[in-house]
C-alpha cells in the first residue's frame, strides 16, 4: 500500500483547526495521486470523532487510544509504527509547534526527508514535492523526496475541505512506546484558541515584544489596545517565552495581519515578525534604540522607553475619545 498518512490533534472533542487543514490537504493530494489518504489520532477519541475525519477525504483513521495526547513523542512512535506496517510515503501536518516536533521526530525515525513551513504541495509525476518560502518570503524552494517524504505545513497554509458528510474506517492500533517516549509526561493542558482573540479582524493592533521586559508588560498593550478598540499582537520571542499566547504571534511563522494600524511597542523589527504586518496601512514603533532596525520602515518611529510613552499614549487616546 502506498499513501499519505495525516495528525489530527485534538482537544476537548473537537480536532485543532490546522490538523484539519493538514488532513484536508493529505486527502487532496492522495487524490491528486491516485492513492487514499489515512489520519492518525491518539487518546481518547470516540468512535464518532474518529470516523469524523472522513469529512475531509481521508479513508481509514488509525486510532492508538492508549497514547497521551499532546507529547511529540509517543505519537512519533504510533505514526512510525503505522507508516511500517501499512507502507505510507508520505506524512502530512497542518503546522503548529507540535506538528514540528513530531514531524521532525518521524524523520529521524524513518530516515525520510523532511520539509517544514510548506506553504504548497504538488503532485509531480507519482510524487509530491513541497514548496516553502524562504529568504525572509522573497522566494520559494521545491523539495521533493529521495524515497519517504515528511511535509509540514505553515500556520493555516492548508484549507480544510467543506465536510463530505463521509465516515472514515477506524482502526485500532496498539504501539509499545519506546522507553525514551515516555520520560515526559503530560501534567496539565492548555490550549490558546486563536478564534478568541480576532486580531486578523482587527482595525487597531498593539504589538508587544521583548522590550516590554516582562509577561505583564503587555498590560501596558491591553490599555491601549482597549482604548483604541483593538486587539494586542506579540513576536515570537515573546510567545516562545510563555509570555502571550500562540495565537498573537504575527510573523513568518504566525499570522498575517493588515490593521489600519500596527504599534509595535519594544519590537526589534526582524524579517520573520515584519512580513506578518508589512501591509499595514500606518507603522508606528516605539524602541529605546534609535538604530532599531524596525524604523527602518515604520510611518512614524518614537525613539523612547516604552514603560513610558505607553500610558501617556493610552490617556491621549481615552481624551480624545471621551
Ligand atoms: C525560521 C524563523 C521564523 C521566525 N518566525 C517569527 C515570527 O513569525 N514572528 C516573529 O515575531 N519572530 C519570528 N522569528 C524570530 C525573529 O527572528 C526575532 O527573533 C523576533 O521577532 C524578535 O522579537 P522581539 O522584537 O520581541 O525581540 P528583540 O529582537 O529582542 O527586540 C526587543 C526590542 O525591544 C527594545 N526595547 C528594550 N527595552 C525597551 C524599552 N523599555 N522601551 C522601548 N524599547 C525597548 C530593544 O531595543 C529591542 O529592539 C523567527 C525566526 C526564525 C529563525
Amino acid at each position: 500500500m502506498s499513501g499519505i498518512l495525516a495528525f489530527a490533534l485534538h482537544y476537548e472533542g473537537a480536532y485543532n483547526k490546522n490538523s484539519l487543514g493538514g488532513v484536508s490537504e493529505a486527502a487532496r493530494q492522495a487524490q491528486a495521486l491516485g492513492t487514499e489518504a489515512h489520519a492518525v489520532v491518539v487518546g481518547d477519541v470516540s468512535d464518532e470523532l474518529a470516523a469524523s475525519l472522513g469529512n475531509y477525504g481521508v479513508t481509514k483513521v488509525f486510532r492508538a487510544r492508549d497514547v497521551p495526547e499532546g507529547l511529540a513523542q509517543p505519537v512519533v512512535d504510533v505514526m512510525a509504527k503505522v507508516m511500517q506496517d501499512n507502507g505510507q510515503d508520505y506524512a502530512l501536518f497542518g503546522g503548529g509547534l507540535l506538528g514540528f516536533e513530531i514531524g521532525a521526530g518521524l524523520a529521524a525515525r524513518l530516515n525520510a526527508g523532511v520539509t517544514m513551513e510548506v506553504t504548497q504541495v504538488n503532485a509531480v509525476d507519482g510524487k509530491l514535492t513541497a514548496e516553502r518560502p524562504i529568504h525572509g518570503d522573497s522566494s520559494i524552494s521545491t523539495s521533493s523526496y529521495k524515497d519517504r517524504g515528511i511535509i509540514i505545513g505553515r500556520l493555516n497554509a492548508f484549507d480544510t475541505a467543506a465536510p463530505s458528510g463521509v465516515s472514515a474506517e477506524v482502526q485500532d492500533v496498539e504501539v509499545a512506546l519506546s522507553p525514551f517516549s515516555t520520560k515526559a509526561t503530560m501534567v496539565k493542558r492548555g490550549e490558546a484558541r486563536g478564534e478568541d482573540i480576532d486580531i486578523e479582524g482587527a482595525d487597531y493592533l498593539v504589538a508587544g515584544g521583548r522590550g516590554l521586559g516582562k509577561p505583564e508588560g503587555f498590560e501596558l498593550c491591553e490599555a491601549l489596545a482597549e482604548a483604541l478598540g483593538g486587539a494586542v499582537a506579540a513576536t515570537r520571542a515573546v510567545v516562545d517565552a510563555g509570555w502571550y499566547p500562540y495565537s498573537t504571534q504575527i510573523g513568518q511563522t504566525g499570522k498575517t495581519v493588515s490593521p489600519k494600524l500596527y504599534l509595535a511597542a519594544g519590537i526589534s523589527g526582524a524579517i520573520q515578525h515584519k512580513v506578518g504586518f508589512q501591509s499595514a496601512e500606518n507603522i508606528v514603533a516605539i524602541n529605546k534604540d534609535a538604530n532599531a532596525p524596525i524604523f527602518e520602515y515604520t510611518d512614524l518611529g518614537i525613539v523612547g522607553d516604552l514603560n513610558k510613552i505607553l500610558p501617556k499614549l493610552t490617556e491621549a487616546v481615552k481624551a480624545k475619545k471621551g
